[in-house]
């Protein structure tokens, strides 16, 4: 099964991935984990891609593409994959087709998570991430067990650049612009399943098993 997790920020797209890619066997892949696993390694690139990432805008689709098509050079992940945050364009979404087309395989399934705009402010907000294992908590919902203290490394909490609230209202207006338009592109397919996110994370995990057993 090949599937998109796309929603706004803040949706939880990455905690949501994470608890159904087991039960899907489905392999994770995060471009945002993958600019960020980039920004540790440090170098130009690095660099540059970080200045990118704190600013709250999207890294250029060639170079996104570049990178996700590098990621996927094992055959075998194009069979059973969740690709998460991966295309934020329409430009994305047509170089992903090719990708796919090049395989002869296309696309199970596209989740979008919806979230109101208060949500995700109210979400982004609170969120305070590990930067060193990628673990995520939320000051109000999903505090860790000593307040700044990552559960699994004990490493400091911090506020992701791009989690800063001018970021976020960026993260926002670039959402609307770029990403929702994908919301028809999928449509028009026939492949787009929406699912509220308004929900406890394992909720909202149970609806996106729920849409995706059912595709099977
Ligand atoms: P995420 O963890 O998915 O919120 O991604 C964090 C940041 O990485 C985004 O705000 C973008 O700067 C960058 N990024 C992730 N995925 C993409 C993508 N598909 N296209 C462009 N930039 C991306």
């Amino acid at each position: 099964m090949r599937v998109v997790l796309m929603g706004p920020p803040g949706a939880g797209k990455g905690t949501q991935a994470k608890k159904v890619v087991g039960a899907l066997d489905l392999a994770h892949v995060s471009t945002g984990d993958m600019f960020r696993r980039m920004v540790a390694a440090g170098g130009d690139l690095g660099k540059r891609i970080q200045a990118i990432i704190g600013q709250g805008h999207l890294v250029p689709d060639k170079e996104t593409s570049e990178v996700v098509d590098a990621f996927l050079t094992q055959e075998s992940l194009w069979d059973s994959f969740m690709l998460d945050g991966f295309p934020r364009t329409v430009p994305q979404a047509e170089m992903l087709d090719a990708m796919l087309a090049r395989r002869k395989k296309s696309l199970d399934a596209v989740v979008a998570i919806d979230l109101s705009e208060q949500n995700v402010l109210a979400r982004l907000g609170g969120r305070r991430s590990c930067l060193a294992c990628g673990s995520v908590y939320h000051e109000v919902s999903a505090p860790p067990k000593k307040p700044g203290v990552c559960d699994r490394d004990g490493k400091a909490l911090q506020v992701r650049e791009d989690d800063k609230p001018d970021k976020i209202r960026e993260r926002l207006r670039i959402y609307e612009s770029q990403t929702q338009p994908l919301l028809d592109y999928y449509a028009k397919s026939g492949v787009l399943k929406r699912v509220p996110g308004d929900a406890e994370a394992d909720e909202v995990a149970g609806r996106i098993l729920a849409v995706l057993r059912g595709q099977r």
